[in-house]
Order: C-alpha cells, then sequence, then structure tokens
C-alpha cells in the first residue's frame, strides 16, 4: 500500500483497569507530573548558571542519577518509559516556545489535566486488537500489566504510542496514536449530495435533494438532562444551608475570602453532577458520531453550516442557553464530519452563517425575513408549505453545491445560472473521483482549511442568493 492511502489518527477507547491499576495509573500520574516540574526547574537553573540549554538526553540521565538519591528512590520502583516521554514531550513544549507558536512551559498541579503517555515498542506486540466483533482489546504497559480497553472499532496501522487518562467522574480512557492506517471508509457513495441541518431534538435534518432524513437525538439524553437539573437543584439548596450555617445571607453572594465547609452531601451532590454532565457529554457524542458515520458514508458531497460567529452576550436566558448547546452540538457535528470526511475522501463544503438556509423558501428562493422560531410555515412568494428543518437542509445542500462550483470554476461572470442548472453540473463533478489533500496531515478539531477558503470565497463573489438576499433588504 502507497503512504499516500494511509493517514494518521488516534483511537479513543474507555479502559478498565483492575483496582490496583487503578492505584498505579495514579501513581504514575503523580510521578509524571513530578518528572515535569522537576524537569522544569533543572532547565530553568541551567540556563540562568551559564545560558545552557539542558536536552532530553541530559535530563534523562540526570534522572537516573536523582533515583539513587534517598528521597527519590520512590521513583526507581516505576517504570521508565512514561517519564522519558515526560521529558520528550517537555524539550518539543520548548521547542515550540523558542519558534513563538507557544507560551513558556509551565509548572504542572494536582487536579490539572491527569494522563500519562506510553511510546509502544514497535518491536513487541504490545496491543492485543482483537478481530472482527470482539469487545475487548488490551495494552501491556510497563508497571501495569494488561489493561482492559472497550473495542468500538478496528484498531488499524502502527500504533504508536498510548495515553491513560481519568476524567471527573472517575472513568479511564487510553488514546491511541497510529499511523499508517488504511483508508477503509472510502465506500461509494450513494448520492452525490446532502445538506446537513444540525438542531437539538433533531440532532441533524439530512436532505439528499429528493427526500429529507431526520436523526433524532437519544431518548434517554431529555432523562439525565431532568436528572442533571435535580441535582443542580439539590446544590443550590445545600450551599444556600451551608452559608447559613456560617451565619451569612444566601441570596447574597458569598463575600470575597470566605471559605465555605463542604458537607458531605454537598459533595455527594457534587460528585453526582460531575457524573452526569460526563454521561450527557457521552451520550451527545455517541449520537453526533452515528449520525456523521452516516452522513459521511452516504455522500460524496456534505454542506453543513459553518461556525456561527458568537452573538453579543445578552444575557443568559433560557434561549440563550438553548442557543448555546445547540451551537456546541453543531460545532461537535461540523468537526466529526470534517475529520471522517477527510478519511473517506468526501468534499465538506461549510456554508457561511449570514446564508438564511431557514428562512429562505427552497422553492422560489424568497427570504421569509418575519420567520421566527416555528416548525411550519408558508411562503409568501409561492405558497409552498415548509418544515423548518427540512426546509434548511435543502438549502444548505443547494448552497454547498453552489459554493463548489464556485471555487471549481473561473470566477463569476456576472451572470446568474439557474441553481437546480448548476447543481446538477457539480453533481456530476462530485461523483467523479476526488484527489485528497489533507491525508497527511492529521484532522485536528481547530485546523479547517477548507471552511476559511471557502468564507474568502463566499465574500470575494457575492452570488445569486446573496444578492437576492440584498433585494429583500437582508
Ligand atoms: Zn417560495
Amino acid at each position: 500500500m502507497r503512504e499516500s492511502d494511509t493517514l494518521e489518527r488516534a483511537y479513543r477507547l474507555r479502559a478498565y483497569p483492575t483496582r490496583p491499576q487503578q492505584r498505579a495509573i495514579g501513581r504514575l500520574i503523580g510521578a509524571a507530573r513530578f518528572v515535569w516540574n522537576w524537569a522544569l526547574w533543572r532547565r530553568s537553573d541551567a540556563y540562568k548558571a551559564d545560558k545552557s540549554q539542558l536536552n532530553w538526553i541530559a535530563l534523562s540521565r540526570e534522572l537516573t542519577v536523582l533515583k539513587r538519591a534517598a528521597e527519590t528512590a520512590w521513583l526507581a520502583q516505576l517504570p521508565r518509559e512514561p517519564f522519558n516521554q515526560v521529558l520528550r514531550d517537555q524539550e518539543r513544549a520548548f521547542a515550540n516556545f523558542f519558534a513563538q507558536r507557544a507560551r513558556y512551559p509551565r509548572f504542572r498541579r494536582r487536579g490539572g489535566k491527569a494522563s500519562v503517555r506510553f511510546t509502544l515498542d514497535q518491536r513487541r506486540a504490545q496491543v492485543a486488537r482483537g478481530t472482527g466483533k470482539e469487545r475487548w482489546a488490551y495494552v501491556q504497559l510497563p508497571g501495569l500489566g494488561r489493561v482492559k480497553l472497550r473495542r468500538t472499532e478496528a484498531l488499524m496501522g502502527r500504533l504508536r504510542s498510548v495515553t491513560l487518562s481519568r476524567d471527573g467522574a472517575g472513568r479511564y480512557f487510553a488514546a491511541i496514536t497510529a499511523d499508517g492506517v488504511p483508508l477503509t471508509e472510502a465506500l461509494a457513495a450513494k448520492v452525490a449530495a446532502v445538506g446537513v441541518d444540525a438542531g437539538l431534538r433533531v440532532l441533524a435534518t439530512v436532505h439528499d435533494g429528493e427526500r429529507a432524513r431526520p436523526f433524532p437525538a437519544p431518548k434517554a439524553l431529555a432523562g439525565r438532562l431532568a436528572r442533571l437539573r435535580r441535582y443542580q437543584r439539590h446544590q443550590s439548596r445545600q450551599l444556600a444551608a451551608q452559608m447559613r450555617a456560617q451565619g451569612l445571607d444566601p441570596t447574597q453572594p458569598c463575600p470575597k475570602g470566605m471559605r465555605l465547609g463542604v458537607s458531605k452531601r454537598r459533595h455527594r451532590t457534587r460528585r453526582r453532577i460531575a457524573r452526569e454532565h460526563a454521561r450527557i457529554a457521552d451520550l451527545r457524542r455517541d449520537a453526533l458520531h452515528r449520525v456523521s458515520t452516516g452522513i459521511v458514508r452516504e455522500a460524496k458531497v456534505i454542506a453543513i453550516e459553518a461556525l456561527r460567529v458568537k452573538a453579543m452576550a445578552r444575557g443568559m436566558g433560557r434561549r440563550a442557553f438553548r442557543r448555546g448547546v445547540a451551537d456546541a452540538a453543531l460545532g461537535e457535528l461540523r468537526r466529526q464530519i470534517t475529520y471522517k470526511g477527510a478519511w473517506a475522501a468526501r468534499e465538506v463544503v461549510p456554508i457561511d452563517p449570514f446564508y438564511a438556509s431557514s428562512k429562505t423558501c427552497s422553492g422560489c428562493g424568497a427570504v421569509n425575513a418575519a420567520l421566527k422560531l416555528q416548525k411550519h410555515w408558508q411562503c409568501f412568494a409561492c405558497g409552498a408549505q415548509h418544515e423548518r428543518d427540512v426546509n434548511a437542509a435543502k438549502n444548505l445542500r443547494a448552497e454547498g453545491l453552489r459554493v463548489l462550483g464556485m471555487r471549481g470554476s473561473s470566477p463569476a461572470t456576472g451572470e446568474r445560472p439557474e441553481s437546480n442548472a448548476r447543481g446538477v453540473a457539480c453533481a456530476a463533478d462530485a461523483a467523479a473521483p476526488v484527489t485528497v489533500l489533507p491525508l497527511q496531515r492529521r484532522p485536528t478539531a481547530n485546523r479547517e482549511p477548507a471552511q476559511s477558503a471557502a468564507r474568502r470565497e463566499t465574500r470575494r463573489a457575492p452570488s445569486g442568493t446573496a444578492r437576492r438576499r440584498v433585494r429583500a433588504g437582508l
């Protein structure tokens, strides 16, 4: 297999360490923090003394000496590998600092990012990947032994490193980085292009040009949210009680510098809230993964709304809260579609949020500026009956094909081609094999090159829709 047919990626798996392994992971995380801070001291001391710069190999030698000292002998009982990894990570952090890509590396405190990383030895098979539909995979790690991992997909390629971490709800995860992963997802697309409208109760509505398909949010989510609100009510009641017990007025904010005691009950509520938050995030992410995988399998071209610039703060009412949650879900969905799209050689087209996908009639192009939040509406110009989400998804699809056509062809000549004709032409293009560019680059959450390119394009050449919007007085 040619290298260009492969990609780098990370697998995130839930880990199920045994009790002794959990204790060992806790010790390793603490020791990794100690080594990081110690190395940072050594680097700054050496620099102050004679402007010398210690590299990780020199520090690794010093660490060996440190292990022989009486008060740091506990280090010697722990496996070596995660500490070398810490020193290498710090070296990279300094390189980024000197290249002015990052701030000066900081000391790590307890309660911060709690994780520990192991490099995998390529000469030994440390990971039992499991085959077919097996539920478990295992990774053999120094000082820990065999750690059990929940397997949700096939682990492909060369597995490079494993990072073990623990979240606020006390769950463990293993992030495995891999390279040389073959492009298995590049299946033939069933349809040329879809538009994706993201929402809350219906996570996404997908329109393929002929019909729309809703992806509803999981039912369990509503129950979880209700429970979270209940716990939050408990928390505020318990907080008020604590303030009264300390002679404070609970209707006033707690004075600065005042420390409130934490009762056993309050502690328990706090833990419950953290766990509920984690489960809700999981449910939502899981559901979104199903949606994004489905969409990427289905279509060659995927049009989805680009990042909305944050509206000015108008106070955090119920609607603002819902808006915020919806934006977060849209962001996560777009992130997943973007990187999965890169794996499967799909064209993901971000649509400028100024494009009024909800308010534009997908039949005649008239813009219903007065449209509020109603689910159904009728076009004042052509009389068409619309379902809000379906209409928006259909519009996003058409707009995606238009943007794509503009990007591919010469700059707009001034005449406005019929949007349908254009759509068909682009659909034909879309069916042709597409060369994938960003393969060697790891798809990351923040990097969305296609998006900014498309945005620039949209700005440069105002299109039919933009002009229609201007005429409609928007
Ligand atoms: Zn209409």
